[in-house]
């Protein structure tokens, strides 16, 4: 037998389903591919460093698969539809007797794998696994058989069945001793443009080292630190849970092993953080059960009509980082040089574009895919949609986040506005969230512009806004 594995998002050899029951049949020859697909990802906005994070990830992955004699082949096409012909052809020409891959999502990549199932039917047997989420989509539904439309009773219905089911990790396949020695492949792989120097874990081992680390230093603190920028709350493991150089397995697992009693007090800060993992399964789950959502729709229907502002010069300063708020601007700065942003920050600016601003929600949806390293559809519509008020329970329209007061409860002494807005490195606490407020008084002088908007003003507008289009 001949056994193709089709990496896409799972660039791992531990804990990957796929992988794993691709090797269970010790005499079967076993063949990685990736496809590699630059109009397409250029189409789903990906951002340069993102491909770049993949592309190095792998090399990595190239070299574990290499240590177990399995040779990986990227297969270079423009869009998916090209990529499910090149990856049928491949399994012809390797006369391959199955084909193994983990489920994506998306629509796009639920039409790309239909294809391919549809080319290979009765000629290989095709074997696909739910292994980016804990649950299979579909099972965590309502008595009537449908998918919840708010996270809570979801969480309560996933919890349930989370804990009836078998969560252990996968192990790394053995050594193919069937199969000759294979080299792992150089660079480059396919042509990529790496924006800024950024920082980012390339290997399995690294991410999962990163996660221990968590677990024993930070983790019982989430609940408290998660929501300061300046420190490092959270576990910045979103880039390579999106790429799937870890798994959400590996990351229970791990929690499990650090403190086995976590599920028994929903406040502590490992349950809390388990919680966020809920949310990514729940934004997973909302996209397979609402493949419009993949198609530029809002999940209410009546923000359709919300007509928006859609000022161009506002929303260049937004992406700039010129707002003149500054927890605004230090954020997106930190987007922009980084390809990360702290989880409260993407929900600051997030709002701040669609009511302060008012510009539709998806043009900010759309510049945080082609910067972000952690760009996930599920994860980024899901969040913007809640910033939005415009999807599944969301954060209601009438209720607006003040940008200054939020500045001033999240990050009070201005250390994180500071790191990315050195114009401001000599406003004192006190000014640092009104900068002009302080050149005023001491008449010094900041290269840093006036706020672009009247938040007072612009929170009567915004719910003027949504509550015309509610009222149509
Ligand atoms: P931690 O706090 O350590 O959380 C652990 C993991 O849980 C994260 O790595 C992530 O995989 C998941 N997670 C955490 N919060 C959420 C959430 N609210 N929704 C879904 N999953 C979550 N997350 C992405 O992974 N990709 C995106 O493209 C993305 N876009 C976002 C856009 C907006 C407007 C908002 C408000 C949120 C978005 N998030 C996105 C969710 C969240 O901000 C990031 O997952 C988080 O900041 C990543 O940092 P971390 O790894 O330190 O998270």
């Amino acid at each position: 037998p001949v056994h193709i594995i089709w990496f896409r998002h799972d660039l791992r050899v531990t804990d990957n389903k796929a992988l794993f029951y691709a090797c269970q049949d010790k005499q079967a020859q076993v063949h990685a591919i990736f496809t590699v697909t630059p109009e397409q990802w250029q189409a789903h906005d990906m951002a340069l460093s993102r491909q770049a994070l993949i592309h190095d990830a792998l090399l990595e992955l190239s070299q574990s698969l290499a240590k177990l004699n399995i040779p990986l082949t990227i297969l270079l096409s423009d869009t998916y539809s090209n990529a499910a012909s090149s990856v049928a052809e491949y399994c012809q020409q390797h006369h391959a007797t199955a084909l193994f891959f983990n489920y994506e999502y998306e629509l796009n990549e639920r039409h790309r794998d239909n294809r391919v199932i549809e080319l290979l039917e009765n000629k290989v047997t095709i074997y696909a696994y739910h292994d980016n989420v804990f649950i299979a989509p579909g099972n965590v539904v309502t008595q009537q058989g449908e998918m919840y439309k708010v996270f809570t009773p979801f969480k309560n219905a996933f919890l349930r069945l989370f804990f009836s089911q078998d969560n252990t990790s996968l192990s790394r396949p053995d050594i193919r001793t069937h199969q000759h020695p294979v080299e792992s492949l150089s660079a480059p792989l396919f042509p990529i443009k790496k924006e800024n120097k950024l920082d980012y874990l390339t290997t399995e081992k690294d991410a999962l080292l990163r996660l221990k680390q968590f677990c024993y230093e930070t983790v019982s603190h989430y609940a408290k630190w998660r929501d300061i920028p300046s420190i490092e709350g959270t576990s910045q493991l979103s880039p390579y849970l999106a790429v799937g150089l870890i798994s959400v397995r590996q990351c229970f697992n791990r929690l499990y092993h650090t403190e086995p009693h976590f599920v028994e007090n929903s406040t502590s800060g490992e349950f809390v953080w388990f919680n966020e993992l809920i949310w990514r399964e729940f934004y997973q789950h909302l996209i397979v059960a609402n493949p419009y959502l993949c198609q530029y729709r809002a999940f209410q229907s009546w923000t359709e009509n919300i007509k928006w502002d859609n000022n161009e010069d506002n929303f260049t300063a937004w992406t700039q980082g010129l707002t003149g708020y500054p927890i605004i601007d230090a954020a997106m700065r930190q987007l922009n040089q980084t390809g990360w942003m702290h989880n409260r920050l993407r929900m600051l600016t997030a709002s701040f574009l669609v009511k302060d601003l008012l510009i539709d929600w998806r043009w900010g949806e759309r510049y945080f895919m082609t910067k972000l390293l952690d760009g996930e559809f599920s994860a980024n519509n899901g969040g913007w949609q809640w910033a939005a008020s415009t999807g599944t329970d969301a954060v209601p329209y009438f209720r607006i986040f003040n940008p200054t007061t939020q500045g001033k409860k999240f990050d009070p002494e201005g250390e994180f506005i500071r790191q990315w807005l050195p114009e401001l490195i000599n406003v004192p606490a006190r000014y640092i969230h009104t900068p002009h407020e302080w050149t005023m008084k001491t008449n010094s002088y900041i290269d840093y512009p006036l706020p672009i908007v009247d938040h007072a003003k612009a929170r009567v507008n915004a719910i003027e806004a949504y509550e015309k289009a509610k009222n149509q």
